[in-house]
């Protein structure tokens, strides 16, 4: 095999400023400039995660597909949810399952309707044959410059998506997990530093830290790891359809010690060591990913 090149982490992908680029929520990766890189071309696996079984919600596009693709080619089948707007970016998903050997089953719907959780769950069961890995990492966020700006059914919006959608899948997928399963959400570094414009959204990431946690201790008894993922800023489709402000994005990543924003590449090391029984001793915990400022 030959030496690996030493790549500058500074240099590595685009750095601000970007374009200024809006697109009607969820917003498509494809339709993002620069295209976003979920590891399409780069992940490269060594079947650790060979025979599982894994649910990624959000598995269309940004952190999620970046997980799809890196647990397909670490040996996994995987089942993603979406939003029925984003066929488009979720059959690219599918068809990158199918290139690397692994069975793939799409699953379009609303998370924020609990009969819907309980059918995603019973969907990926027996599309799957069976389930071991849950990833919670859909979410919706907005930003609002006051708190006087967002509205109960926009609260009520993040909520449901945030937080009562992973109560509802890990609910319903227990029963199926056996001991050597896992679960991982997808938080933040909003959840304990939070920014201004995003009162709610925040406050549903320090639940999922907060839940990543009293969930570890209730199931390491049952053999089954819950740890969490937490983003800095991360060049996905959620910034530009509604979840950043245009200022903002022009300049996204830019405060960080890196200079740049993360891609979605650049974490999927992360879902697949969290996964991975080799990782056995991890439970309880959020493993950050932030280009230097912030804290899981
Ligand atoms: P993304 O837009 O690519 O993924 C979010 C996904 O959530 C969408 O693809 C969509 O399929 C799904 N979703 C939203 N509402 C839904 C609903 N009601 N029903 C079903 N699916 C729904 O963006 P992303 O940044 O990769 O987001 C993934 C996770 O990462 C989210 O939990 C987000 O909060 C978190 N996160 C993102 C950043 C960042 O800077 N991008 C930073 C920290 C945390
Ligand atoms: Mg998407």
């Amino acid at each position: 095999m030959a030496p690996l090149k030493l790549e500058d982490p500074k240099t590595k992908y685009p750095q601000p400023p970007f374009k200024s680029q809006s697109q009607p929520w969820p917003g498509l990766a494809g339709k993002m400039d620069p295209a976003p890189d979920h590891g399409e071309k780069s992940y490269k696996g060594s079947g650790r995660l060979l025979g599982r079984k894994a649910l990624i919600t959000g598995g269309d596009s940004g952190m999620g597909r970046a997980a799809a693709i890196a647990y397909a080619r670490e040996g996994a089948d995987v089942a993603i949810n979406y939003l029925p707007a984003e066929e488009q970016d979720a059959q690219e998903v599918v068809a990158l399952i199918k290139a690397a050997g692994r069975k793939a089953v799409a699953i379009p719907g609303d998370l924020r309707d609990e009969t819907f959780c309980k059918q995603l769950v019973e969907k990926a069961v027996a599309g799957l044959g069976g389930l071991d890995i849950v990833v919670n990492n859909a979410g919706r966020q907005q930003t609002h410059a006051s708190i006087l700006d967002i509205t109960t059914e926009q609260f009520d919006w993040t909520m449901k998506t945030n937080i009562y959608a992973p109560f509802w899948i890990i609910r319903a997928a227990l029963p199926h997990l056996q001991p050597g399963s896992c679960i991982i959400g997808t938080t933040s570094e909003q959840a304990t530093d939070p920014t201004p414009d995003l009162y709610d959204y925040a406050q549903t990431k320090a639940a999922t830290t907060n839940y990543v946690r009293s969930l570890a201790k209730q199931l390491a008894p049952k053999g089954i790891r819950v740890n969490g993922v937490a983003p800095g800023p991360i060049w996905t489709p959620l910034q530009v359809s509604g979840g950043a402000t245009q200022e903002k994005l022009m300049q996204f990543g830019g405060q960080t010690p890196m200079g740049r924003p993360g891609q979605p590449v650049e974490l999927a090391g992360i879902y697949v060591q969290l996964a991975a029984s080799d990782g056995s001793y991890a439970t309880g915990q959020v493993y950050g990913s932030s280009g230097g400022a912030g804290m899981p």
